[in-house]
């Protein structure tokens, strides 16, 4: 029997993610489809319910659900629990159990370009859920500094403390501090929502050098105001959708016990730019 895979939220029209999973399937010939289904706010229990009826084999969770998700969970992964977030469910057996690969998708690209993270210092822009995973990844890799510059200064405050639980060593500032200080950071992380709608990029640019790792985990546009400006500075950049092929491959994985079609998922999450 075709087993049927989703990703819910609201809105859910534009996700990438049916293309990058159905391209997986094609390319290793499995009898698996995945498909969006728009769960609204407020409507999460009747969603699940739902999905537990068709048998549902795993889904992926998105804006507005991640946080909520865990009550709905028979278990929950330890990085589930730390970040407070789910992204991912697998039903194995009846039983719904929650994983968040945001945060090792996030890493994916980096270590793939084998760029250490140990002791390095880090610019994160923006407070928001994904930063939070975000803080989870640098805190696991031994990263060392970790200056936090959101609008809002109270969530900045938040995150700075969850990151202090995990045993970093934070510090907050002002959007318009990070631009002036950007260059002695080996990181620079953008985790607000500056850039979706083509906007200029959050932080002054001017500071930023061929030393500076900047990564934009805006995926559309994939090439953000912060990214072009990086470029042109010679500093090496990472691609939102470096980290959304990276989730997705993840929870391939945790899904299907096979090592996730790479190429195939990138030539379609791609196409659809
Ligand atoms: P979120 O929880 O709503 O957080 C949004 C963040 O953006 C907050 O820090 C917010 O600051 C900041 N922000 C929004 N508008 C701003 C503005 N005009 N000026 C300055 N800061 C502003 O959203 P999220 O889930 O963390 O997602 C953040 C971004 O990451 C989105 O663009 C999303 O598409 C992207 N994302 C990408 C991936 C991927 O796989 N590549 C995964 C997850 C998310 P305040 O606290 O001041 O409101």
């Amino acid at each position: 029997m075709t087993k049927t895979y989703a990703v819910i939220g609201d809105p859910i029209d534009h996700s990438l993610s049916p293309s990058i999973h159905n391209a997986a399937f094609r390319a290793l010939g499995m009898d698996c489809t995945y498909i969006a289904y728009r769960i609204p706010r407020g409507e999460l229990r009747e969603g699940i319910d739902s999905l537990r009826q068709i048998k549902i084999a795993g889904f992926n969770v998105t804006i507005p659900h991640k946080v909520e998700m865990i009550k709905y969970l028979e278990e929950a992964s330890e990085e589930c629990k730390v970040i407070g977030a789910t992204n991912t469910v697998s039903n194995e057996g009846g039983k719904l159990v929650g994983y968040n690969t945001d945060m090792d998708g996030f890493l994916e690209p980096i270590k793939k370009r084998s760029i250490p993270i140990s002791g390095a210092s880090v610019l994160l822009l923006g407070a928001g859920g994904a930063a939070r995973a975000i803080v989870a990844g640098f805190a696991k890799e031994g990263a060392g500094k970790i200056v936090i510059a959101n609008r809002t200064q109270q969530r900045g405050q938040e995150l700075a403390r969850f990151a202090s639980g995990l045993g970093l060593d934070v510090e907050c500032t002002t959007l318009e501090q990070a631009g002036k200080d950007a260059g002695k950071h080996r990181f620079i992380v953008n985790a607000t929502a500056v850039g979706l709608r083509g906007e200029p990029s959050p932080i002054s640019t001017k500071t930023i050098g061929p030393e500076c790792i900047v990564y934009d985990i805006i995926y559309m546009p994939m090439n953000t105001d912060l990214i072009a400006q990086s470029k042109k500075n010679s500093a090496t950049v990472i691609y939102g959708y470096e980290m959304l092929l990276g989730q997705a491959a993840i929870a391939f994985e945790i899904w299907h016990k096979t090592k996730a079609p790479y190429d195939a998922m990138r030539k379609a999450l791609l196409g659809g730019f």
